[in-house]
């Protein structure tokens, strides 16, 4: 396999810029020949016409065209122009599907496509070229990712380079496609391909819920427009004009099943909501991300060292506008040290697919570099060079950016502890270190809630007073210690039981699932084991309990009258007792 780039001059006659291909061509030692036009220019007419001369000039029709956000050629951006890949296969069988009329036709195209691609003998890969901003890519795909699992699939949306309003087509030498898929399908008993992602950003803060969203059309975050998030945190107005540029470098960040989807906001309308360049789905986790430059770089230096030990023989970069947007002048700098590896091109996408290899499902990305190896044959002996990414422009001009970033990842994980450790003395007692009242009140409506059986247990220690006035305030904060140890052994087997400090010496613990026998037998047992027990200093000291049953019943008021006037009871009736109140029953 070899891949041969010329960047075409259209000023000059474009048969006479491919004689390298040709003259490589003409030895005879290649079976296929494929080409891939990126362009940057949004010339429909010239470039049905290159692909035509193309098609002349090498009797193939193995011709697939793209409008490009960005050309990569060895890794690096050229002015924006037209370039030509010629991938030349020594063995491997390539053909293109070409599949009209994708909008409104989703599912039916992707069980098709998945029949299709299950027909290829020794399929290795295939690659999808379309427009895919506008079509419901969530049920394509789905239906895609049928096919055999060992099949990689990748691919790329077209764009041109105006972020307001890009050009969105394909093109081979029968006209330029706004509503058509290209498929290349690579297959080969000794073909192979290496590929992934490689992201970088970072997940900021806490995340949102998805609460109201339809496909690609993301309408409320936690019941709020979902703008509101960027209006609040960054400040991106969603009245102001091209307000998506700004969104564009800060996409969200869906996690669904723990992989993580990265989407950007292509518009944001003036009620709030958001157009993406991929699906979201209600009930899933969204973020607001940022991109770290130095994690970025640690992402593609992995990512590196994976393709170097492939040792590829031809290497694409499929990589987001985002990206480009996001480095701006630096882009080069993730993209070149894979041309060190092998002749690597590629385009700046709207948008990056790619098979998960895990779950076997084709997904929609956003912000990605999709770097695909391919190589013919065994691998060689010899080893690649190391290589890397150079960054050393990170400590000089964009250090600021550098720095920044790494403040912000830094505030906000110190924030995120603080956050914790307030929620968790938000619900704990500070002395005992078990629920404190608010929390357990919490747990005992969601039980009232859930329905069915549960009894409650009220304690207050007998004579606790005197515990204090004879040995002083420390030595009763250690009984109350001691005592919610005890209270710990003794709800061990009971599934889903919870302990709180209702207040002072008051307890209170909750029974799931344990009716009025059970929960008499359980404060019984209790009463007599801390009866039993030998308090350091103290010495003896009992407990008086009030207990209740509920079942199907609601009215936590009520629930907590009777048990309150049952633990009087057995105070009344001389301490060191167990009172049960009458059980509440549904409807009373
Ligand atoms: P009874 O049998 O009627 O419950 O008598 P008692 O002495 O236990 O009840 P009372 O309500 O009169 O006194 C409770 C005492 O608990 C009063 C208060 O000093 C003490 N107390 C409340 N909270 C704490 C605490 O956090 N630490 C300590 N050491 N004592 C506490
Ligand atoms: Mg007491
Ligand atoms: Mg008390």
């Amino acid at each position: 396999m070899r891949q041969i780039l010329v960047e075409i001059n259209r000023n000059a006659p474009a048969a006479d810029q491919l004689a390298d291909i040709q003259k490589a061509y003409g030895t005879g030692k290649y079976k296929n020949i494929l080409f891939h036009i990126f362009s940057g220019i949004a010339d429909e007419e010239w470039l049905v016409q290159l692909a035509q001369t193309i098609e002349q000039c090498f009797g193939t029709k193995h011709i697939v065209g793209t409008m490009s956000a960005g050309e990569i050629k060895d890794g690096m951006m050229i002015e924006p122009g037209v370039l030509v890949s010629a991938i030349l296969f020594e063995r491997s069988e390539i053909s293109i599907l070409r599949i009209d009329g994708v909008k409104g036709r989703e599912i039916e195209i992707g069980k098709q496509l998945k029949e299709a691609l299950d027909a290829v003998p020794d399929l290795k890969a295939a690659e999808l070229l379309f427009p895919g901003t506008e079509t419901d890519t969530e049920h394509m795909y789905a239906e895609i990712s049928r096919c055999r699992k060992e099949i990689e699939i990748f691919g790329g949306y077209p764009g041109g380079h105006k972020l307001n309003s890009p050009e969105h087509f394909i093109f081979d030498g029968t006209g330029a496609m706004y509503n058509t898929m290209l498929v290349i399908t690579y297959a080969g008993k000794d073909l192979h391909f290496d590929m992934d992602k490689s992201i970088g950003w970072i997940s900021l803060g806490m995340p949102f819920k998805v609460t109201k969203a339809e496909g690609k059309h993301l309408i409320e975050l936690d019941g709020k427009p979902a703008a509101e998030a960027y209006e609040k945190f960054l400040q991106i107005d969603r009245k102001k004009h091209n307000n998506a540029e700004e969104a564009f470098e800060f996409p969200l960040m869906a996690v669904q099943n723990g992989e993580e989807r990265l989407r950007s906001v292509v518009h944001i309308e003036e009620d709030g909501s958001f157009w993406l360049h991929g699906f979201v789905k209600e009930g899933m986790n969204i973020y607001l991300t940022y991109g770290d430059p130095t994690n970025i770089v640690g992402i593609v230096n992995e990512r590196l060292e994976a393709m170097r030990r492939f040792k590829p023989q031809a290497i694409f970069l499929y990589s987001c506008v985002v990206r480009k947007t996001f480095w701006e002048d630096f882009v080069d700098m993730e993209m070149k040290p894979f041309a060190k590896l092998c002749s690597t091109c590629g385009f700046h996408t709207w948008g990056e697919i790619l098979r998960n290899s895990r779950t076997g499902e084709l997904d929609e990305n956003n912000i990605t570099m999709l770097s695909i190896g391919m190589r013919e044959g065994d691998a060689p002996a010899e080893e690649l060079p190391e290589v890397r990414v150079d960054d050393t422009v990170l400590q000089g001009q964009a250090s600021v950016l550098r720095r920044l970033t790494r403040l912000v990842s830094t505030t906000m994980e110190e924030l995120q502890k603080a956050h914790s450790r307030l929620t968790y003395l938000a619900e704990h007692d500070a002395l005992t270190g078990i629920y404190n009242r608010g929390k357990m009140e919490h747990l005992i409506e969601n039980a009232l809630r859930k329905g069915g059986t549960s009894s409650l247990v009220m304690i207050d220690l007998d004579f606790f007073k005197h515990v204090n006035d004879t040995h002083g305030h420390d030595v009763g904060d250690s009984v109350l210690c001691e005592l919610t140890g005890i209270f710990q052994s003794a709800v061990q087997g009971y599934t889903g039981a919870q302990i709180g400090r209702w207040g002072g010496e008051e307890f209170f613990i909750l029974l799931p699932e344990v009716d009025e026998q059970k929960a008499e037998a359980f404060a019984e047992t209790l009463r007599r084991t801390v009866d039993a027990h030998v308090f350091p200093t103290v010495g003896h000291l009992t407990i008086s309990q009030g207990v209740i049953t509920v079942h199907n019943y609601q009215e936590r008021k009520r629930v907590y009258i009777q048990v309150d006037d049952a633990l009087y009871k057995a105070k009344e009736a001389g301490r060191n007792r167990v009172e049960q109140a009458p059980s509440l029953f549904e409807g009373e």
